[in-house]
């Protein structure tokens, strides 16, 4: 175990008031898409993070009662005695893994819609809730800070019911009462909870105080606290009241868990920021002011990071949230010295667009992420090869990575082929893009992996054909050809090509092998695709000194990087880099001289100069091989499957889980794989007593 030493630090016990965790990775709360809605996925995942080795494991945030309903979001909820059962589910499975529970429970004030409740929004001052829906919120009078008070020592003493060991009061990501309270930008009230910061404080006093007293040291109290709401004057600031409140709340709980708000700035991504620990500069300073253990998050994946900055006091706990989903065994590969296995969050925020989706989560890195109780996958266990003893793998981008490694892990006799120079297909090329050099961690842990076993033989410079494919001898074949970006312009909008004249036209694929439009005229990106690539490809063109106009038929640029929490920094990125927006706009056709697009409205026509064109649209599958096999060749083959972008393009999280089930459903009853297809958790018909 060569890194055991190294690391030896990281896996010293924690006292956290009454309980003692047995190392020191800590998974902070993070939503998952299942909740209340999946709960029996739900306390899978979290088994999983702790059989992986994290010593606390988080639920994410619980509503308290129906007055914060998030719904249609699949939170956790523990607004009455029904809920325990399903809390219990995931306590009962993360201690028989030996680890702790910890739950975060939550009023979430005019963030909660109450959608589903149709109950009033509460808040801490009048305001409209946080959605563009007209609804408001209305102050809380006095009345409704003790039934707030009551509800959360209500819940608090069902979290203890259910088994938690660790239950959250939560003053975070401007989502939650208690955070509101303490914010001047929404707390307007001139009474006792109001004006200075000793007043806007009290609401979180009494909660922290509440949960003590009627857990009576049955569990540990954790403050999760955002200390910078990083707008700098116009918010909290580490320096100044973010500080002041840690001073002033120093030893009442338990545990601190601290970050910065709001969750786009929390769950920050690798595009916008690179580093490891970013938050780092904002909570560094707690740990000297309370005596009680600290938590901090910040993307940590460098375990050099984590355990210099256990040993130089500041931070007690290596808390996580998407390095755990990426890789749940993250602690157990540090304590063996398998640090090279260890799978690297790429920061893209797919795990948080699933949430924003109200969908279970999925994982970039990690294919079995939210498919552990639904698939019954394991992220480190596959099942074991059966008669057939070899497979060819075609194409090495994600989704052939992935096949190929999974297929050798289960013992086959694996050969990987790629037509270019180099490994990794769209996520290689993608990687060289500006913001998105991390990705490369996708195809440099699969690499990685295939370099170590002896099953496996790879070749570049291998442009295979159909007679070539036939001639291997290679019964077993996986098709993982990929896609390319259309140049005709066919896409969402127009399903024919466009009619662009003399225009020089460019695609994606074109940028990322290392072309540009010439510099002697403005480009026109036209971004039919709306997903993150355009908008990256915008930022990219603009530094390399191109003019460009983003040219969408939405709303505003990348309209998909909403739910990555991304949107505002690249509409901001592009218009800071001199990149002109032109939304709600199709492009209809091109001349020499520019091009001519009209407003999805009124049709009207607006003509935009420019040099050429640079087309964002769809993607022609790469089917040729898989056509001319299956046409000519198919009795030669076993199975031969077409997988991955050249299946059904999407996301490179989409492409690796076709790999990953391309691999885990070989030689397996097809019937089988067919029915568990979609598990589903289904809701009782049990009558709980109600009329
Ligand atoms: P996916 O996202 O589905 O993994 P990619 O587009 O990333 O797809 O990768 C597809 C890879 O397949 C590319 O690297 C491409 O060079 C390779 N490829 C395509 N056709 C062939 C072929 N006939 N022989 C070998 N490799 C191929
Ligand atoms: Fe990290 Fe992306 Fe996985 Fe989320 S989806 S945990 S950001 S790799």
């Amino acid at each position: 175990m060569p890194g055991a030493n190294r690391y030896s630090v990281l896996f010293e016990p924690v006292k956290i008031g009454p309980v003692t965790t047995r190392n020191r990775f800590f998974q902070v709360p993070h939503c998952t898409g299942l909740g209340h809605v999946r709960p029996q996925a739900e306390a899978a995942v979290r088994a999983m993070k702790a059989e992986g080795g994290w010593s606390v494991v988080s639920t994410q945030e619980t509503e308290i009662h129906p007055t914060s309903d998030l719904g249609p979001y699949a939170e956790h909820r523990l607004w009455d005695k029904h809920d325990i059962p399903a809390l219990r589910l995931m306590t009962e499975r993360v201690h028989a893994k030996g680890s702790l529970a910890a739950i975060q429970l939550a009023h979430n004030g005019h963030h909660a819609t109450n959608h589903l409740t149709r109950a009033p929004a509460l808040g801490v001052s009048d305001r409209p809730i946080d959605v563009a829906y007209p609804k408001q919120a209305r102050a809380m009078d006095k009345q409704d800070i003790r039934d707030l008070r009551r509800w959360h020592r209500d819940a608090a003493l069902r979290a203890r019911d259910a088994g938690f060991d660790i239950v959250y009061v939560y003053a975070g990501h401007q989502m939650t009462l208690a955070h509101h309270f303490l914010l001047p930008q929404y707390n307007s009230r001139s009474d006792e909870y109001g004006g200075s910061l000793q007043n806007r404080v009290r609401l979180t006093r009494e909660l922290l105080e509440d949960t003590r007293e009627v857990l009576d040291g049955h569990c540990a109290v954790a403050f999760r606290f955002a200390v910078d709401q990083m707008i700098g004057t116009d918010g909290m600031q580490a320096g100044e009241e973010g500080r002041a409140v840690v001073e002033m709340l120093a030893d009442l709980p338990d545990l601190w868990d601290v970050n910065v708000a709001d969750w786009s700035n929390d769950s920050q991504t690798t595009r916008f920021q690179p580093e490891d620990g970013y938050q780092l500069p904002y909570t560094e300073f707690v740990k000297q002011v309370t005596s009680k253990p600290v938590v901090g998050v910040g993307r940590f994946t460098s375990p050099d990071l984590m355990a210099s900055l256990v040993s130089k006091g500041v931070l007690d706990l290596i808390g996580a949230a998407r390095p755990s989903i990426a890789d749940p065994f993250l602690p157990k590969k540090i304590e063996e010295g398998r640090i090279e296995e260890i799978r690297e969050c790429i920061g893209c925020n797919i795990c948080v667009s699933a949430d924003n989706l109200g969908v279970p989560i999925r994982c970039t890195q990690n294919p079995t992420m939210g498919e552990e109780w639904r698939r019954k996958w394991h992220p480190e266990v596959i099942a074991p090869k059966q008669q057939e003893e070899a497979a060819l793998v075609v194409g090495s981008g994600p989704a052939g990575l992935e096949c190929a490694m999974q297929l050798a892990r289960r013992g086959y006799q694996v050969t990987l082929a790629e037509a270019s120079g180099e490994f990794g297909g769209r996520v290689r090329k993608e990687s060289r893009l500006k913001g998105l050099s991390a990705w490369k961690r996708v195809a440099d842990n699969r690499l990685w992996d295939l370099q170590q076993r002896g099953n496996v033989q790879m070749f570049t410079g291998s442009q295979l054909t159909a007679a070539e494919v036939a001639d291997l001898g290679i019964a077993n074949v996986f098709l993982a050809t990929g896609s390319s970006w259309h140049r005709d312009g066919r896409g969402r909008t127009s399903p024919l090509a466009l009619a662009m004249g003399g225009m020089p036209v460019f695609t994606p694929d074109d940028i990322m092998d290392g072309l540009l439009p010439p510099a002697d005229g403005p480009v026109l990106l036209y971004d039919d695709d709306q997903g993150y690539i355009g908008g990256v490809l915008a930022s990219h063109m603009a530094a390399a000194g191109r003019k460009v106009v983003l040219a969408t038929p939405g709303a505003v640029a990348s309209a998909f990087t909403e739910l990555t929490l991304e949107q505002h920094r690249v509409q901001a990125d592009l218009l800071q880099a001199g990149v002109e927006i032109l939304p709600l706009h199709v492009l209809q056709s091109a001349d020499a001289g520019g091009a001519v697009l009209s407003c999805i409205y009124t049709s009207r026509p607006r003509r935009v100069d420019c040099a050429s064109v640079l087309m964002v649209t769809s993607r022609q599958r790469g089917t040729a091989l898989y056509d001319d096999l299956t046409a000519h060749h198919a009795g030669r083959f076993t199975t031969l499957e077409l997988i991955g972008d050249a299946a059904a393009p999407g996301l490179i999280a989409d492409a690796i889980f076709a790999g990953h089930l391309a691999a885990r459903n070989f030689e397996r009853d097809p019937e089988a794989a067919d029915a568990d297809w979609f598990r589903r958790e289904l809701i009782s018909l049990k009558d709980m007593g109600g009329a």
